[in-house]
């Protein structure tokens, strides 16, 4: 099944020719389905049970600004927040999304309703972006808003919205905005931004921030996301944009949410029930960086493909130093190659430079899948250097 979003279905099989099923790697998408491990040995400790006469209203908190917000999840989502030190919740409403991805919309939606413009503004991000940005831009061809390209050259004398991805998908890197001209206004789309994937040297403190459970957790199929919004109007706006899309969030996937950061949470704590739970987010480091190790070995002293370096730096969360191990590979093949296609006929399917603004010499290859997959992948590239290389 091919997708154009990061949340297709991977399992498809091939021919190797001699009637050997080969099986397609599919590793285009980001489904987050490497933490499984973990949530499997927590067993019955985090099951969650709703009474069928429960959730039945539309309405969550009717006094809150975001009135499907599920108190629960807000309260969890300020304590995981406190906890990590990845964000500043003061001074933020928050506002829960089905999915980040609901939130993009929803944040593109408010920022550029409140103008007031004649024509729709630009959406801009630094390629390489994360693709979905100028697809959610350009989808419903908006009176409101419209995909501008890459932020480095954007150079009208106009509002705009940039769109900043740190850690970015794909190349990983800490991002910060690149236009800085006045009339722009900045969504800060933080779903990496968790110790699995880089050092956490500050509390985020933007106007409006994007988190998921899909990157944080890997519970992406619960749909859940939220943004931290210091505007009251813009957060209403964005109320505005769920209530006409959606009429609010499913309450279940919101409870089931607050209960995995409650989880999560308290894995971090030492003392705190339940007792004999591994911290999540080491697990998940140790586990992004045993992945990150192989793949390094694995591209080792080859002329054909290569992987970026990153710095150390420190990490508040886990008072050490520490590299990031990114969600995905944002991999460079040799001059003049075409990487996706290069990869492809070795049945692992990645997504092309093109897609996130860049050239064909590089590809994305995501990082999450399950070890079956990530291991298949380690076997079969060094057939890729070898076919290559004569
Ligand atoms: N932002 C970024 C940078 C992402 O990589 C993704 C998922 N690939 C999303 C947003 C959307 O995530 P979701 O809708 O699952 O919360």
């Amino acid at each position: 099944i091919k997708s154009s979003t990061d949340s297709s279905v991977s399992v498809e099989n091939g021919s190797n020719g001699n009637h050997q099923p080969e099986p397609i790697i599919n590793l285009d998408h980001g489904d987050p389905t490497m933490y499984e491990s973990y949530w499997k040995k927590l067993g019955e400790k985090c099951r969650l049970t709703i009474p069928v006469s429960q959730s039945l209203s539309y309405f969550a908190n009717a006094k809150n600004l975001c009135w499907f917000l599920e108190p629960k999840l807000e309260q969890e989502i300020k304590i995981l927040h406190n906890v990590v030190g990845n964000a500043i919740v003061e001074d933020h409403h928050v506002v829960v999304g089905t999915g980040s991805s609901q939130l993009i919309q929803a944040a593109l939606y408010a920022l550029s309703d409140s103008l007031n413009q004649p024509n729709p503004i630009s959406v801009v991000s630094a390629a390489p972006y994360y693709s979905s940005y100028r697809e959610i831009a350009d989808f419903l061809r908006s009176g409101l808003f419209k995909w501008g390209g890459d932020a480095y050259k954007f150079d009208e004398d106009e509002p705009y919205i940039e769109m900043v991805t740190s850690p970015n998908n794909p190349n990983g890197v800490m991002r910060e905005a690149v236009v800085n001209r006045a009339g722009g206004m900045v969504v800060h789309d933080l779903a990496y931004y968790w110790p699995q994937y880089t050092a956490i040297t500050s509390p985020a403190d933007h106007d409006i921030m994007l988190f998921t459970v899909s990157k944080c957790t890997g519970h992406a199929g619960s749909r859940i996301g939220w943004a931290l919004v210091r505007d009251k109007d813009v957060a209403k706006k964005m109320v505005k944009f769920i209530e006409i899309n959606t009429i609010g969030v499913s309450k279940e996937a919101q409870l089931r949410a607050a209960s995995i950061l409650e989880i999560v949470s308290a894995s971090c704590q030492i003392g705190v029930e339940p007792y004999d739970l591994e911290n999540f987010f080491e697990y998940s480091k140790n586990f992004m960086a045993e992945r990150w190790k192989k793949l390094r070995d694995a591209v080792k002293k080859n002329e054909l493909l290569s992987v970026t370096k990153f710095p150390r730096q420190y990490c508040n969360f886990t008072a050490g130093f520490t590299e990031a191990h990114p969600a995905f590979v944002w991999m460079k093949c040799k001059e003049g190659m075409d990487c996706e296609k290069v990869l492809r006929e070795h049945k692992i399917l990645t997504r092309g430079g093109k897609r996130f603004g860049s050239d064909q010499e590089h590809v994305r290859i995501s990082m999450l899948s399950r070890d079956e997959e990530f291991d298949l992948f380690l076997q079969r590239l060094p057939n890729i250097i070898a076919d290559e290389e004569v």
